[in-house]
């Protein structure tokens, strides 16, 4: 039975190819079809638009972002076993769809956007491993040029529930941490829906949720590297006092000409705060 796509259904797809999920390579397949285009559709608008995915495998989410109109999508794949797959899906939608096969890690995707993407916006939208997403959000946030706004308009990726509250915490949530101040710092993020266990093959342990990025255009003026320092010494001791965790920064010397009081905790602290602490390293 064909779908709505007019491509055959997923769990087809994944039986015929071979397709059964590993646990290393982070696959938790989404098989519903109205949900990957829930989830795209979360996205915005997609006509004209070059979109980049990181782990394609069958090819749900990928089928849904060009069902629903993108001018071109950029597939990064570690697992070679997905390509004839996803080779399908490109013979389905000619000349819309490249699959690299590779580590998104190891990816320079700011390169590859100056290298494959057509004119107009530029989105990442994808189903992320939970064993890298962290790091892949974080490459995103604080790209190696330096250059900010950076080569995306926007992200819309799956976490983990745990990991999507902490990303768009603001000061005084039990989950704002660094990762909350670096998304805080450099984007507008929010969580846009969750996604139950079960709508996965094989169901993850945990509840996992869809979250919405967009670039500050001009985020206040501060060196990442100092940033980091700054929010790595406030929240490796979060319980205690900001004179004491941050006395290998300066302490209450710091925290005087920043004019924060040396008593308060790490969880206290706006992205302002932070950015003025950096500044003043
Ligand atoms: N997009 C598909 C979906 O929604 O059903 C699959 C999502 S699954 C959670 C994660 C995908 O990322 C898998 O296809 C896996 O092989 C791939 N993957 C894992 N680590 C990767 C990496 N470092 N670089 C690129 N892809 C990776």
């Amino acid at each position: 039975m064909a779908t709505l796509d007019g491509l055959p259904p997923l769990r087809d797809v994944i039986q015929r190819h071979g397709l059964d999920a590993r646990k290393a390579l982070g696959q938790n397949f989404l098989l519903d079809l109205n949900l990957t285009q829930k989830i795209a559709r979360s996205a915005g608008p997609l006509e004209g638009v070059t979109v980049f995915e990181v782990g394609p495998g069958p090819g749900g989410l990928t089928r849904a972002i060009l069902s629903l109109g993108a001018a071109k999508l950029v597939a990064v794949e570690r697992d070679s076993r997905c390509l004839p797959a996803l080779a399908e899906v490109s013979d389905h939608y000619p000349g819309r769809l490249e699959v690299i096969e590779g580590d998104a890690l190891k990816t320079d995707f700011a390169s590859l956007v100056k290298e494959k993407a057509a004119s107009g916006p530029v989105k990442i939208i994808a189903n992320l491993p939970y064993n890298v997403g962290t790091q892949l959000l974080l490459n995103w946030l604080l790209p190696e040029d330096g250059i900010w706004p950076p080569f995306w308009d926007s992200l819309t990726l799956m976490f983990q529930k745990e990991v999507g509250l902490r990303i768009v915490a603001d000061e005084e949530d039990d989950h704002y941490g660094r990762l909350g101040v670096l998304a805080g710092w450099r984007t507008d993020a929010h969580m846009v829906f969750d996604v139950p266990p079960q709508a996965f093959t094989p169901p993850p342990k945990v509840t996992s949720t869809v979250v919405h990025l967009t670039p500050r255009s001009s985020p206040l003026p501060c060196d990442v590297a100092k940033l980091e320092r700054v929010t790595q010494a406030a929240f490796g001791q979060r319980r205690k006092m900001l004179r004491q965790s941050l006395k290998p920064l300066g302490g209450e010397t710091l925290l005087a000409k920043a004019g924060i009081d040396p008593q308060r905790r790490a969880e206290t602290l706006s992205v302002a705060e932070f950015v003025a602490l950096a500044n003043i390293l």
